[in-house]
């Protein structure tokens, strides 16, 4: 997404309704600096109270890029969350996200941002590392968030199975907004954009940012929209039954969770109708 795309679609979705909060996360936000800043200078002129990214801080070898950078998001974000944590750090060093910590370290509202696996209590492999990469960082004297425990979705589903309850099947009848991060879709308090410009209402594609976002605002139904209709009718269940009906099917069993079965419906159903 370019810059101007990106500042377009905050500054048209902000003249819709009171935005709170404005939000860039990974993926890597600021390997794309350019446009994760034109959304956040766009939100700080339009007065957006919360502007809030979620970076690991590697995206430069070069240290005045870095520091550019750095300076930048302090004159337009008012919230930081550093990931850095076991997982990030296998692939991440800390000592390549060090000379950035350092910069934003006095952000107020920066904070590094561990993933806990099981709970932040929990005494495993993951949790031991996390804890070595937070002591590592203890010098900047940056606050640590609660952060996240991670869910079974995604890649965590698949590769860090173990350490997640069995259930023998997901539980198809949980409602929209249940579950971490969703909202009931008749109720939608919020929008995520993809890096393509797709605009998505939880798992749904409704629209896309080139549209226009008040087109793609005003057109949403969700009572229209049978994918949605049928997760408002009957959760994950019926929209199971409604993909079936029009020969799109799927192993429910092969997921852990209801939202994990959506997904993957939705994205065999091209998520929109
Ligand atoms: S079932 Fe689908 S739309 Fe509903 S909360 Fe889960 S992912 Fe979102």
């Amino acid at each position: 997404m370019l810059p101007d795309a990106a500042e377009c679609a905050v500054r048209e979705l902000s003249a819709c309704t009171k935005l709170e909060s404005v939000m860039t996360f990974g993926g890597e936000p600021l390997l794309f600096p350019e446009t994760t800043l034109a959304v956040h200078r766009a939100a700080l002129e339009l007065g957006i109270p919360k502007r809030q990214i979620i970076t690991n801080g590697c995206f430069s070898r070069d240290p005045a890029h870095i520091r550019e950078v750095a300076d930048e998001l302090r004159g337009c974000v008012n919230s930081l969350l550093l990931s850095v944590d076991g997982f990030h750090a296998e692939h991440i060093p800390p000592e390549r996200v060090y000379p950035f910590a350092e910069y934003i370290a006095a952000l107020p509202g920066a904070r590094l941002h561990p993933a806990w696996l099981v709970s932040p209590e929990d005494d495993n492999v993951w949790n031991r590392r996390t804890q070595e990469v937070l002591a590592y960082f203890k010098p900047l004297g940056m606050p640590v968030s609660k952060g996240n425990v991670i869910f079974p979705g995604g890649r965590a589903e698949r590769e860090l199975a173990e350490y997640f309850p069995q259930a023998s099947s997901p539980d198809l009848t949980l409602p929209c907004g249940e579950a971490p991060y969703t909202d009931p879709l008749d109720r939608v308090t919020s929008l995520s954009i993809d890096p393509y410009g797709g605009v998505y209402a939880c798992a749904m594609k409704i629209g896309k940012i080139s549209e226009g976002m008040a087109a793609v605002c005003e057109r949403y139904n969700p009572y229209a929209n049978p994918y949605a209709a049928a997760l408002m009718r009957g959760g994950v269940r019926e929209l199971v039954e409604y993909a079936r009906s029009v020969g799109v099917t799927i192993d429910p069993s092969a997921y852990r969770t209801g939202c994990g079965v959506c997904r993957a419906l939705l994205a065999k159903l091209g998520g929109r109708e």
